[in-house]
């Protein structure tokens, strides 16, 4: 049976730490990953592979006319400016407007959002450096990072987040001045990988999901040791019975830097990937409080079995067909059906923020969708057919597409 409080708790531990992609405290939630999954009596091991990573050494914000500091967090990967920073006028480019944007150097932009990466373009090597406002005024600054291809294919904009208040005050500065030092790092990082093999279609694998790492210097509870813990939940679950088909577990890293751990296992296991029969995603969860929701990234006739199945069962899970900004999408890119399952909850306005370090973790995130995933896992692998095509949609299929091409180079 699915038990939630071992859920919980493992999510709880879990988030005692930032777990940033090639770092200590990485190696440290492995750990207690593959102690979890071979106590369970699952076959655990741990698949590295390489990634790029930052480390900040200084992040200093101050408006010089008029004199004021103001806290900010780093833009990994964004760029430097050297430990003297950078001064200039500060420009108020909302979206990275055209009509906003001087076309000459040495400003400072301060934008409502992070640029994309056809912004960043526009505006690297005019900008000397550009200030990010969170656009919700109870939201941290964030500590995200843009691709690494940026910099290196596009060039440096050394860049922060502040709060959306101290962007209002920053609106009142005409100079300012920023320090950003961040060293690039290509550590190695590592996927965690355990099964439970079937016993009449052993060829056919439903893979179970989750990204155990956080952004920099976040201990991540919601976003996603509680996804982790979910997964690691249903493996114990049926780590004891037999079934028809593999249940399969992996746990990424890097995902936050790009779904990175996702990227390399489906790299490593590409000639595996048809035998994928559906890939169960799991990214944001564990709130107390809160609404189930699911996203297809799949064939309709998946939509309609995992919504009737809730809908026999009494939960109130909302599902919609789209691509979310998760390792699924590695998977939906070489056509394997996606279904995301997450938790909308109170404190999902902490994601990617230092706040997000699971005060609200309780057993009763996992009641409903514990039971609902335990139910489908267990029809699904012992199932005689699957009850939906092995294909993505055409029309969700070209989603995927301009998923990644948003920010790949
Ligand atoms: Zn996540």
């Amino acid at each position: 049976m699915f038990d939630a409080e071992y859920a919980a708790s493992l999510a709880k531990r879990l988030a005692a730490a930032p777990r940033f992609a090639g770092t200590s405290g990485e190696r440290k939630a492995r750990d207690l990953l593959l102690n979890e999954l071979s106590q369970a009596g699952l076959e655990a091991i741990a698949e590295p592979f390489r990634v790029r990573t930052f480390k900040v050494n200084a992040c200093r914000l101050e408006s010089i006319d008029p004199p004021f500091q103001v806290p900010c967090s780093p833009l990994g990967f964004s760029g430097e400016t050297g430990p003297e920073g950078v001064t200039g006028d500060v420009i108020y480019i909302e979206s990275v407007d055209k009509a906003l944007t001087p076309s000459r150097e040495g400003w400072i932009g301060l934008a409502s959002r992070r640029p994309g990466k056809d912004e960043w373009r526009r505006i690297v090597g005019k900008a000397s450096g550009l200030i990010i406002a969170e656009d919700n005024r109870y939201r941290l600054p964030s500590h995200v990072a843009v691709p690494y291809e940026w910099r290196e294919k596009y060039g440096s904009l050394p860049s922060m987040y502040v709060s959306y208040g101290d962007a209002i005050r920053l609106l009142s500065s005409k100079k300012a001045r920023i320090v950003l030092e961040q060293k690039y790092l290509r550590p190695l990082s590592y996927n965690v990988v355990a099964e439970k093999r079937g016993t009449k279609y052993p060829d056919e694998i439903i893979l179970v999901t989750a990204h155990y790492d956080s952004v920099y210097g976040v201990r991540g509870a919601v976003d996603n040791a509680g996804g982790t813990a979910f997964a690691v939940a249903l493996a114990r679950a049926f780590a004891q019975r037999d079934s028809k088909r593999t249940l399969r577990v992996a746990l990424f890293s890097g995902e936050e830097l790009g779904l990175r751990g996702s990227q390399a296992y489906v790299k490593r296991h590409r000639e595996e990937l048809d035998k994928i029969k559906l890939v169960l995603n799991l990214d944001v969860h564990g709130d107390a409080i809160g609404r189930n929701g699911a996203v297809v990234t799949g064939p309709k006739e998946l939509k309609d079995y995992a919504e009737s199945r809730a809908k026999i069962l009494g939960y109130t899970i909302s599902f919609r067909e789209d691509v979310m900004s998760s390792d699924g999408t590695s998977f939906a890119r070489e056509g394997v059906p996606v279904l995301n399952l997450y938790r909308a909850g109170g404190t999902n306005i902490d994601m990617h923020t230092v706040r997000d370090r699971g005060d609200h973790i309780s057993p009763l995130a996992y009641r409903i969708l514990g039971a609902y995933a335990e139910t489908l896992l267990d029809e699904l692998l012992n199932a005689e057919t699957i009850p939906f095509p092995h294909s993505i949609p055409e029309e969700l299929s070209k989603k995927v597409k301009e998923y990644f091409s948003r920010w790949e180079v």
